[in-house]
């Protein structure tokens, strides 16, 4: 990766089409509900710096190296000279290449009550903007994020791919794991999998948590090699098209002992249960509750130390948050994670997760791999 083109500055401000013409209906509808989330905020514009929703108003994929400025009559994705190109052929609004946004945003904004996300920007940067303005901006938080938590159809295909890939690499994963072989050889071949399948690559960094490791929920791919007995926790996910599916299967290698089994039958048990209650309606922290209390009743209680499940899409984590301290509530169109799991220092661990669409009817599985204990 380079850095931003010096002669990005000899062409500043090179717009193609005209708003009206760029704009298409899918971001269109998006931006009216930013302008309108705007006005109850007594704010006039929104400079947008978090990625996730840079892509999420302009289908731009780079958005690492863009921003969004919403006006009260224009929209503009900034970027550099690196994406004129690639901004030309997927912009769903019109674009500017600039040499440094925050000079164009502070001659836009000049006079307008401009909101940041105060919950990404740096403190530098909101600095530099209002020295450029003269005026500094208002901080706001959650005002694209908020909108992403409902997704629109064609950003639930999308979710759907996703997930079928993942089940893709779950059963490549299967048919190459055995005593022997190291986590990190599994993460590689699942990963091939999923990107030989149409995967823009994987999620976030593969865990691959074997035997002892398994009590680090977060425990990505070691050069530990699968023994005879361990439970290996795979938590993985395909990203397609820039939505990112996630789930969890816990698989034993060999001869499994009792008290392994016996944890995964209560796991197995508090995901079953929580999947069966998600519906709109219910709240995040309610919905944890019916998996914390089965495995509480198993003893595991403890041993659960996260919160049931998030919401995923343009990021990996999103709201809704399924935890004891959410407030969020379930509606249709919002996709899930339910992943209970119990981790026990210097012994093991295991999770099982799905991901899962919010229906008008209750919810529908969009993970389709076997969640029964699988020994190889
Ligand atoms: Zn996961
Ligand atoms: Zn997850």
């Amino acid at each position: 990766m380079s850095g931003p083109s010096s002669r990005a500055a000899a062409r500043a401000a090179v717009t193609t089409a005209p708003p009206t013409e760029r704009v298409r209906d899918a971001t269109a509808h998006q931006i009216e509900q930013v302008r309108a989330t705007l006005a109850e905020q007594d704010l006039d514009a929104l400079f947008v710096t978090n990625p996730p929703n840079v892509r999420y108003l302009s289908h731009f994929s780079s958005p690492d190296d863009g921003t969004v400025l919403v006006l009260p009559d224009a929209v503009v994705l900034l970027t550099d000279g690196r994406y004129t190109a690639q901004a030309d052929e997927e912009s769903a609004i019109p674009f500017e290449i600039v040499a440094n946004a925050d000079d164009t945003v502070a001659r836009l904004t000049r006079g307008l009550r401009l909101g940041v996300e105060s919950d990404h920007i740096t403190v530098k940067r909101f600095k530099a903007i209002g020295e450029l303005r003269g005026e500094e901006p208002r901080t706001s938080v959650g005002i694209v994020s908020r909108l992403r938590m409902v997704k629109s159809p064609a950003e639930i295909d999308l979710l759907r791919e996703a997930a079928r890939l993942t089940d893709v690499g779950f059963q490549a994963a299967l048919a190459f794991m055995r005593a022997g072989v190291t986590e990190i050889d599994v993460a590689l071949e699942l990963e091939r999998a999923m990107r030989a399948a149409g995967a823009d690559g994987p999620s976030f960094e593969t865990i691959v948590a074997s035997g002892v490791r398994g009590a680090m929920p977060h425990g990505t791919a070691s050069q530990k090699a699968l023994q005879d007995g361990d439970l290996v926790t795979l938590d993985f996910g395909a990203c397609y098209r820039g939505y990112h599916a996630d789930m969890t299967r816990t698989v034993g290698i060999g001869s499994v002992g009792a008290e392994e089994r016996r944890m995964y039958q209560a796991v197995l048990e508090a995901q079953v249960a929580a999947v069966a209650a998600v519906a709109p309606g219910r709240s995040g922290s309610e919905l944890d509750s019916v998996a914390r209390d089965i495995l509480t009743g198993q003893g595991l209680g403890e041993y659960f130390s996260h919160s049931l499940g998030h919401g995923t899409g343009l990021h990996i984590h999103e709201d809704p948050r399924l935890s004891q301290r959410s407030t969020d509530v379930l509606a249709p169109g919002m996709i899930v994670t339910v992943e209970p799991g119990v981790y026990i220092p210097g012994f093991t661990g295991l999770r099982i997760e799905d991901l899962l669409l919010v229906t008008r009817a209750g919810h529908e599985v969009l993970s389709h791999s076997p969640k029964e204990l699988i020994t190889l």
